[in-house]
């Protein structure tokens, strides 16, 4: 049996530690939704629950609109990523 997946436990992180509003400005919470590129991560490989992955997904773009996360990567900058298949 092989096992491939990468993120074995599922459950909200958020509601874990029990947060009631995700800051924009806090970078460090918001990197458990986001792929090594800065992409949201999708709720199926995250955990997260609906209530929390919405208020992640815009507080992502909100802090994206204020330039604490980017908006894109340069490819040459990331090395190893999962999903990279070239
Ligand atoms: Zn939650």
């Amino acid at each position: 049996m092989i096992k491939r997946r990468k993120y074995t436990k599922k459950y909200c992180r958020y509601c874990e530690s029990k947060v009631d509003v995700i800051d924009y400005k806090d970078v460090k919470a918001l990197k458990h939704s986001l792929s090594e590129r800065y992409k949201i991560m999708p709720r199926r490989l995250t955990g997260n629950c609906k209530r929390h992955q919405d208020m992640a997904t815009a507080a992502i773009k909100k802090s994206r609109h204020a330039a604490f996360i980017p908006y894109v990567v340069d490819t040459k900058k990331v090395s190893d990523t999962p999903y990279q298949r070239f």
